[in-house]
């Protein structure tokens, strides 16, 4: 499962967060991920709540924000919001390919104690 795997690689890192920062243990992580990233967010929760019914990271809260995709209009120099099927600049009616947001997975915020 994609997931479990890149939800176990994120909790490694905020345990070695953790253990820089002097904590012992990790409250609350909040990750990023874009709406093409192709990660389910479901499965986030479930491998997140498999993964920390022990260690440093017990009992700690996942906060997922999801980060809408973005394009870049070259025409217009702007930015639109875009489904994946329709990536079409809404001022210009342009097709844009370049995707500004929307395939992040990341660690964005994590409190220790
Ligand atoms: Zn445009």
């Amino acid at each position: 499962m994609h997931e479990a795997s890149l939800m176990a690689s994120a909790l490694e890192l905020a345990c070695a967060h953790a253990r820089e920062a002097g904590a012992s243990r990790v409250q609350r992580v909040r990750l990023r991920v874009g709406e093409l990233s192709g990660v389910v967010p479901e499965a986030l929760e479930f491998a997140f709540a498999a993964l920390t019914t022990s260690g440093p990271a017990q009992g700690a809260v996942l906060e997922i924000e999801a980060v809408p995709a973005v394009y870049w209009c070259a025409d217009c120099q702007g930015e639109f919001d875009a489904h994946a099927a329709t990536p079409e600049c809404p001022r210009c009616g342009v097709w844009s390919h370049r995707l500004k947001h929307g395939l992040e997975l990341e660690l964005s915020t994590l409190e220790v104690a």
